[in-house]
């Protein structure tokens, strides 16, 4: 089974001033006019660079090839939510995907399953490709419990009529050069397959599962080996233009 095309998500995190934000949202979106039409990208900068990123976009031209995504939305559309940001607006800016549930957002704001699912329900409801991150941490893989946490989360945080992105980023992944071995992300992306079928119940399910955690240029071509594999979400290596499009190279 090969899934396609391949997306590949780059997740800016807390980063980017205004000229290295142009600089970097213009280099990846030349770039990826060049790639092959079974990759698609999407790169989230923070709230502050998103119509700016999105004025690029469109400038260059890049279409579907190179598309906008946020890295959070609230649960309301609008209203009195001091200091928060709704899936409504980050539309009208022209974002088209919305990370959700990222694990620096669970451990460092409190966000639950019940709470990622509210806003998974307000990305749907306006028109958003909710990316919804899950993934266990180091202790719960030694303890053999990481299967139950990933089923539970898959369980809470998506909605029942799900048709977005899952995004598999185990937390001792993140940031630490350590990633799985090939054969033990296979068998977890079969393992979250089979996960996401009976939580859908559906035979055939059509939500790409991408992997996140350290991918880099040297890592991306065993990564991409893998056929059931959606794509990938990066962090660190996308605030790099070469080695953001050298891994969609790779897909
Ligand atoms: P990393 O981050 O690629 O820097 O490990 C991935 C992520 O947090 O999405």
């Amino acid at each position: 089974m090969d899934v396609s095309p391949k997306l590949v998500i780059g997740n800016w995190k807390m980063n980017g001033l205004r000229e290295q934000t142009v600089q970097l949202a213009t280099a990846v979106a030349e770039g990826a006019c060049s790639l092959p039409d079974d990759v698609k990208l999407v790169i989230c900068p923070p709230f502050t660079q998103l119509e700016r990123v999105s004025d690029i976009l469109e400038t260059v031209g890049t279409d579907s090839k190179l598309q906008l995504g946020a890295q959070d939305c609230h649960t309301a559309s609008s209203g009195a939510h001091t200091g928060e940001i709704s899936a409504d607006m980050l539309a009208d800016v022209g974002v088209k995907y919305v990370l959700l549930g990222h694990s620096e957002r669970r451990q460092n704001c409190g966000e639950t399953d019940a709470l990622i699912r509210r806003k998974v329900q307000a990305a749907e409801a306006a028109g958003l490709v909710p990316v919804v991150c899950i993934g266990e941490t180091m202790a719960e893989r030694q303890d053999g419990r990481a299967a139950t946490v990933l089923a539970s989360q898959i369980d809470g945080s998506l909605t029942d009529s799900f048709n977005g992105v899952l995004a598999y980023e185990p937390i001792w992944a993140i940031g630490s050069g350590v990633t799985p071995s090939r054969d033990e992300l296979e068998r977890t992306l079969f393992l979250l397959r089979g996960l996401l079928q009976s939580r859908l119940k559906m035979d055939d399910i059509r939500v790409p599962i991408l992997y996140g955690g350290s991918v880099t240029p040297a890592q991306a071509p065993t990564i991409f080996s893998i056929g059931v594999l959606g794509g990938v979400l990066v962090g660190s290596a996308s605030l790099d233009a070469k080695s953001f499009l050298r891994i969609a190279e790779a897909a």
